[in-house]
């Protein structure tokens, strides 16, 4: 249930008192971080209550391996890449599809568009870039079903999708620093159900809170995170309950499953994370690009001087990195946080923190 605003802040502030010391909780989803900035809430809160943002931002958590292999196809003639607006201007390690290859790119707002384009575009291939956690998924799912009954043989799928639990696991288990909660993103869950943070609760004994994206709902997770962590009683627990059940969207993942499966793919910043991406299963190879074009998979090597990784971990707030507001900006982007609406660099730039509460 979503608290009224006052209640919110009492409930954290008496229950950052019990706790009687600093705690650290992670967004998972790129919509929190931006309204969480845009309702300036990160100043509200109780002192020795930090957020993190985490990996919560699709654009931001494809690896750089991704963005140079988009950049080779883009230099063949035979291909049309097809693809969501925010990754035309993330730099890979020779430019971005903006400077590098706009005549063979088209933006598109849905999956059912790029599939539109290749029944267009008769001569050329088409590339799908489907990036995306679990919400973008089953469309691409859709569109793969589309070009299989219309027998497109000239449309395929780069797909950079990810896995949203595993990630969470992947920081509890691997980083040097404390999460103590997870704040669940909204629009994921509807999908995979609140279900899904169960075993994360139970590894690692961290809360695992959903909430919906108006201030007052993240402000009501805030402080369930709290009490919880007050009482020593973590747990899985929603606030969103308008759109989220506990087993999700079961028609979404039935389709997720009937044309993906899980592998260890790599995240920027995260590395290769055990069953944290997904690739088409081989009866859709041929929708598959990089079996297509015979591509590996192959770490990219990191922009000199960008800290994405260090940011999308929660180990650094983007101040720390020393391009930030500086030779970084939105209109000249260095890397993928700064490029995305919903990547963290670009939230803390555009709302005007200029200085990190790391310690
Ligand atoms: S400020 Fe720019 S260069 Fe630094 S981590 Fe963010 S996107 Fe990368």
């Amino acid at each position: 249930m979503n608290l009224d605003l006052q209640t919110a802040f009492v409930r954290m502030n008496e229950a950052c008192a019990k706790i009687g010391r600093p705690i650290q909780v992670m967004e998972v989803c790129g919509t929190h971080t931006v309204s969480i900035f845009r309702g300036g809430i990160r100043t509200l809160l109780p002192k020795t209550l930090k957020l993190l943002s985490g990996p919560g931002c699709p654009v931001c958590v494809t690896d750089q391996s991704y963005i140079d292999v988009v950049l080779k196809l883009v230099q063949r003639p035979d291909i049309l890449i097809a693809t969501y607006g925010d990754m035309i201007r993330v730099p890979g390690s020779a430019g971005s599809l903006e400077t590098l290859g706009l005549r063979n790119v088209e933006v598109v707002i849905s999956s059912d568009d790029a599939v539109q384009l290749a029944r267009k575009n008769p001569k050329k291939i088409v590339v799908f870039l489907a990036v995306g956690f679990e919400t973008t998924t089953p469309a691409t799912a859709v569109a793969v079903a589309e070009a299989e009954r219309l027998e497109l043989d000239n449309f395929c799928v780069l797909c950079g999708h990810k896995v949203v639990v595993p990630a969470m696991n992947a920081l509890l288990g691997g980083m040097n620093h404390r999460i103590d909660a997870f704040l669940c993103p909204g629009h994921v869950t509807v999908i995979i159900g609140s279900d899904a943070y169960r075993p994360v609760v139970e590894r690692f004994g961290v809360p695992c809170v959903v909430a919906g994206f108006e201030p007052l709902q993240i402000l009501s997770g805030l402080a369930e995170i709290c009490q919880q962590l007050a009482d020593k009683r973590p747990q899985v627990s929603s606030v969103y309950h308008a759109v989220v059940t506990p087993k999700g969207n079961l028609t979404a993942q039935k389709l997720i499953s009937q044309y993906f499966e899980p592998y260890d793919g790599l995240w920027r910043g995260l590395g290769r994370i055990p069953m944290g991406s997904l690739r088409l299963r081989t009866e859709y190879s041929q929708y598959d690009a990089m079996a297509r074009f015979g591509i590996e998979e192959v770490p990219g090597k990191e922009l000199p001087g960008c800290r994405c990784g260090e940011v999308l971990c929660g180990l650094i707030d983007p101040p720390d990195c020393a391009l930030f507001a500086k030779v970084c900006n939105p209109d000249t982007p260095v890397g993928p946080c700064m490029v995305s609406s919903e990547g963290a660099c670009s939230a803390w730039y555009k709302y005007g923190h200029s200085r990190s509460t790391h310690a």
